[in-house]
């Protein structure tokens, strides 16, 4: 069965399609069958929501089931924010520098042993025919007093994932961050949903 995957964010989109093919699943992207899909409203209040709404608009607007994600950065000591706002938590829709600068700011006088945080990925996938399939991974680790790397997107300069032997996730290549992500986990259960 061919799936075609919504997103918008080109970091996004290379881990999911480096993701979901060793996983068995054949994912196209939707520029490539000369399909622009809109943009979704993310109303919904949950990562799992938003991932259905995306995966329920792009299935509708190309005839095949569609794989979304909607993800986010939970930081405890913020009461789980940024959470599903985190794309957008500086005010503009994915300006991740600033992103970061406010995170840091707020985690400003939290000690080094309460700056616990996880990545979280909702995973849909919805058919043509109104099924739709949505699960969770996370990837716990804790928010670093300073951004350090260059790889990867959104925080992962300033998020050390505790299987990441101190590193940040930025400074991890991208097989060693696929190995450990939220994404990929969220992945691996959606396959295995899949069948
Ligand atoms: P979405 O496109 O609404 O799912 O927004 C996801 C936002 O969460 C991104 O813009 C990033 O700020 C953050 N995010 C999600 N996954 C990751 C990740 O793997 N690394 C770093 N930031 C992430």
């Amino acid at each position: 069965m061919k799936f075609v995957i919504a997103t918008h964010n080109m970091k996004k989109r290379d881990e999911l399609r480096r993701i979901l093919s060793p996983l068995g699943i054949d994912a196209v992207l939707a520029e490539e069958m000369g399909l622009e899909l809109s943009d979704v409203d993310e109303a919904g209040v949950t990562f799992e929501e938003n991932a259905l709404l995306k995966a329920e608009s792009g299935c509708r607007e190309t005839g095949l089931p569609c794989v979304a994600d909607d993800s986010g950065l939970c930081v405890d000591a913020l009461g789980g924010a940024p959470g599903v706002y985190s794309a957008r938590y500086a005010g503009e829709h994915g300006n991740d520098p600033k992103n970061i600068e406010k995170l840091l700011f707020e985690m400003r006088d939290v000690p080094c042993d309460k700056r616990t945080a996880r990545f979280v990925c909702a995973a849909c996938c919805a058919f043509p025919d109104g099924r739709a399939v949505t699960v969770r991974g996370t990837c716990e680790g804790e928010i670093a007093l300073e951004p350090k790397g260059t790889g990867g997107f959104g925080y992962d300069p300033v998020f050390v994932p505790r299987m990441g032997g101190g590193r940040t996730m930025a400074e991890l290549s991208a097989q060693d961050k696929d190995a450990i992500s939220h994404r990929r986990k969220a992945l691996e259960a959606l396959a295995s949903e899949l069948g």
